[in-house]
Parts: structure tokens; C-alpha cells; sequence
């Protein structure tokens, strides 16, 4: 950490501050400049205590860390980009897969059709929602148990992995049978107790980003995932809350490119509910691919028109190839280079 100290700091106050960092169990290395003097403090930054405490004396004008909350999830720690496998398809490996599937489970025929279309399109990773934590309580909140009955029967008749979320630790059990890979929604991405407890619960994670997240929140969230002891964690950006409203999300481009740079787990891109509207999940899918993406997580529904939940973005399921058609130029390109 730094310490700037305020301008004509005396002896006593440099002595007084210094004597606090050791105390901390930091080692101090005196910097004294023509007006202020700065305390260049080593030590651990993730397992001593902050520093930034000693913002509160009068001789201190500021602290910096210098060190990132993240560790395990670092580029620095990790320099192979990490691999995730979920059942027959890999994610971060240098391929580009799209996990696809509708944004919540409606019936068994709405989830078999849907499932179908996407299976013909050799989807692989089949978005399996049956629990929907919705912003209002009157709003459609999923099968429930009768969607998990669901997901059992089509997991019988397809060969496909399932992406579930997870609202809260009672539905971790709930799903562990039938599902491959749990979900932490924007809603959840800061709920540490459930990152903890998903963390333990021995399947791959797929952690969106909180809708008001800081790129180092995170990474940071999924630290506690991996320090917790799931290595198989995906990242997932999705949009932030923005002051316009054209789109449904403001999908951070730059986030992507970002993650890549800071972290070896791999980064996918939720282009549906960045964009709310049909018509603009290509050209997000296409912006997220350029800017690095690992893969996307796109909505496709049999009937998206009368969809229970965001019926305004979720693309037709029977022409998903036309979709996927029209990516596969962004993914060669981006696979050459
Ligand atoms: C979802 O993927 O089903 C979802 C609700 O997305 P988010 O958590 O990003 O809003
Ligand atoms: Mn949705």
C-alpha cells in the first residue's frame, strides 16, 4: 500500500505513521519529496489487515492499495487460460460456444420444442431455467418443482447439459441431479452466502455480472467461488444499468476485453438481456465476439412471442440457424487471429 503523507508532515507525525504500518505488520520505506513524503508499505495486502484505516489521521492525506482483492482468478496466478468443461463441450479452449435455451421453463411441449430446435443446431448447452428470481412478485417465477420434473424427463430423451440458476442455497440441491452447471444471476452476484455455498457444491458455475458490478467486484466475486473450492467457474457479462433505456442493459464491450486481460477464466457474453429487443442480440453477439469472447449465452424460445418472460428478446428456436449462420463469420475471424 501507499501513504501519501499531507504537505510539511513533521518528524513526529512520519515517526507516529510509520510505527502504525509496522504495527500492521507492514514493513515502511520512507520516500521524502521536496513537500510531502510517501510511505511505500510492504507486505500482503489479502491476508494483513488494510491499511486504508490510517486514512482517518490527521497526517495522512491518502492510501492506495496496490495489490487486487482477486488472487486465484488472476492471470498472474494462473498464465494458462482455464478450460471448462460441461459434459461433452469445453468452454475457454479456443472454440466459441453458444449455450442457448429460453428464458424460463413453461411447459413441457414449450421446453421439449424449444429444447429440439436447438438440439438440430447441435446446441449443446441448453439453458434450463425452472426457477425465475424476478424483479417483481407478480411476475411469472417459474415452474418450480414442476420445471426440475421437466428438465428430468428431457434430460432422458437429449443428450444436452443444462445451465440452471440458482436463486438460493435450497434450490442447490433441488437442481444437483439434474442440472450441469449452476448459474449465479445479476441479481445474486454479490451474494456471498450463496457463492460460498455453490462454491461447495462440486459443479461448474456460471457467474454473471451484477448489473452495478465494478469489473474488480467481480472478479473478486468469483475469487470466492475458486477460493471456496470450484475451479470450473465461467464469467458471464450481461450489461449494466445505464441511464438510457433503448437497450434493456448497457452490454460493456470493453469489460470483455478487460476480463481477458486480468483473469484466466474464460468470459462469455449474454447478448439477450443486454439487448431486450430481438433484433439487437446479433450485433451484440457479433460485438462480444470481436472483443474476445469465450462464448455466448443466448435466449431462443419455440414461441418468443408469447413468452412468459421477456417475450421482447428471445430468438425463434426453429431458425436458430439462422443466427448462428449469420456469427460464424465474427467466430472464424476471430478464431484466425
Ligand atoms: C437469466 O439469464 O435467466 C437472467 C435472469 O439473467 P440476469 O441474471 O443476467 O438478469
Ligand atoms: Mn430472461
Amino acid at each position: 500500500m501507499i501513504i501519501v503523507l499531507r504537505a510539511h508532515a513533521t518528524e513526529t507525525d512520519i515517526q507516529t505513521v510509520s510505527d502504525l504500518v509496522c504495527s500492521l505488520r507492514y514493513q515502511p520505506r520512507i520516500i521524502r519529496g521536496v513537500e510531502q513524503t510517501v510511505l511505500a508499505c510492504i507486505g500482503d495486502e489479502l491476508s494483513n489487515l488494510s491499511l486504508e484505516v490510517l486514512k482517518t489521521l490527521s497526517a495522512v492525506e491518502s492510501v492506495f492499495p496496490v495489490q487486487r482483492k482477486f488472487k486465484l482468478v488472476s492471470l498472474e496466478y494462473h498464465q494458462e487460460p482455464s478450460c471448462v468443461k460441461i459434459k461433452n463441450t469445453k468452454i475457454g479452449c479456443g472454440g466459441i460456444p453458444v449455450i442457448a435455451g429460453p428464458c424460463a421453463i413453461e411447459s413441457y411441449d414449450q421446453f421439449r420444442t424449444s429444447v429440439s430446435d436447438l438440439v438440430d443446431n447441435n446446441i449443446e448447452i441448453i439453458r434450463a431455467m425452472p426457477f425465475k428470481p424476478r424483479t417483481s412478485p407478480y411476475d411469472f417465477q417459474g415452474l418450480r418443482l414442476d420445471g426440475v420434473k421437466i428438465m428430468r424427463d428431457i434430460k432422458d430423451e437429449f443428450d444436452v447439459a443444462f445451465v440452471s440458476e440458482v436463486p438460493g442455497p435450497a434450490q442447490i440441491e433441488i437442481l444437483s441431479d439434474v442440472t450441469d452447471m449452476y448459474q449465479i444471476g445479476a441479481r445474486n452476484a454479490q451474494n456471498y452466502d450463496l457463492l460460498e455455498q455453490i462454491a461447495k457444491a462440486g459443479k461448474p458455475v456460471l457467474l454473471k455480472r451484477g448489473m452495478a458490478s465494478t469489473i474488480e467486484e467481480w472478479l473478486t466475486a468469483a475469487e470466492y467461488l475458486v477460493v471456496n473450492g470450484c475451479s470450473d467457474v465461467v464469467l458471464c457479462e450481461r450489461g449494466l444499468r445505464s441511464f438510457d433505456k433503448t437497450t434493456r442493459n448497457l452490454l460493456d464491450i470493453g469489460a470483455v476485453a478487460v476480463a481477458k486481460q486480468l483473469t484466466h477464466l474464460p468470459v462469455i457474453v449474454d447478448p439477450s438481456h443486454a439487448a431486450g429487443t430481438r433484433s439487437l442480440v446479433l450485433p451484440l453477439s457479433r460485438a462480444a465476439i470481436a472483443a474476445g469472447a469465450d462464448g455466448l449465452l443466448v435466449e431462443a424460445h419455440s414461441d418468443p412471442v408469447n413468452a412468459f418472460s421477456d417475450a421482447a428478446q428471445q430468438l425463434q428456436s426453429s431458425t436458430f440457424k439462422d443466427f448462428l449462420d449469420q456469427i460464424q463469420p465474427w467466430i472464424d475471424l476471430a478464431q484466425k487471429s
